[in-house]
């Protein structure tokens, strides 16, 4: 039985103080919720504030990305260890804006992945396609790439997350339909049981991302392959996270 995990990333937004006053009100509001795992990804500045705020609560504190590398000269980035250190429990890699933005690879994905994990963190590895390879109908084969490229080593951990991303609709306000969003889900359970074996496949959790709302939410946990979801937007307010954690009413 999979324990759904709701995730926010936060993105660059909010200070310290705007992030502890929004997991001060998150924790309230889902103070009575247990059985879904709850995380919280806000930027490094506000890691701190974000873990004290959270603190004897159920809200796990994650980065949104860090470095293969324990430690090094490679100035403006962040480690593992020091995530671990500060008390993160989780740290997402592979975002698409990531990818996008600054010149992530599968490559690169695979080594942050192994890094996550050798650290004791909790990876949400992120993949997913463009419009326009979905449009080509390459959906399936740019999310095999992906799998294979940056996570196939790393499939046995019980501490990795997948979350399945379609960038058209990041950020966007399209969201995969519950139909696209398990045909994706499931094509990837699948080949993770092909590389790894059926125990890890039906143990890994895939969450869902881009543009999950609140009064879209129910309808892709309803998915038998959805086991949560990794949430932009709608986690910077507290009651909209709230709703979305509380997807089963
Ligand atoms: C994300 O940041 O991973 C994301 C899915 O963003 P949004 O929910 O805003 O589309």
């Amino acid at each position: 039985m999979r324990v759904p995990l709701m995730a926010g990333n936060w993105k660059m937004y909010k200070t310290a103080r705007e992030a502890a006053e929004v997991i001060r009100a998150l924790r309230a509001d889902v103070a009575d919720v247990a059985d879904v795992d709850v995380v919280v990804c806000p930027p490094f500045t506000a890691l701190a504030a974000a873990l004290e705020a959270a603190r004897g609560s159920r809200i796990a504190i994650g980065a949104q990305d860090c470095h293969w590398e324990k430690e090094g000269a490679f100035t403006g980035e962040v480690a593992a260890p020091m995530l671990a250190d500060l008390g993160c429990r989780h740290a997402i890699v592979g975002h698409s804006e990531r990818r996008q933005y600054f010149g992530e690879t599968d490559a690169t994905v695979d080594r942050k992945v192994e890094a996550v994990l050798a650290h004791g963190l909790t990876c949400i590895g992120c993949l997913g396609e463009t419009l326009q390879e979905r449009e080509a109908g390459q959906t399936l084969t740019v999310l095999e790439r992906q799998l294979r490229g940056g996570f196939a080593r790393h499939l046995t951990s019980a501490r990795l997350v997948i979350a399945y991303e379609p960038v058209w609709a990041i950020g966007t306000g399209r969201t995969a339909t519950p139909d696209q969003a398990q045909e994706a889900h499931t094509f990837l359970r699948g080949l993770v049981a092909e590389v790894a074996g059926g125990d890890a496949a039906a143990r890994l959790r895939i969450l869902c991302g881009g543009s999950v709302k609140p009064d879209n939410v129910a309808a892709l946990m309803a998915q038998p392959d959805v086991d949560g979801g990794l949430v932009g937007g709608a986690s910077l307010d507290p009651a909209s996270f709230a709703r979305i954690v509380k997807f089963r009413g």
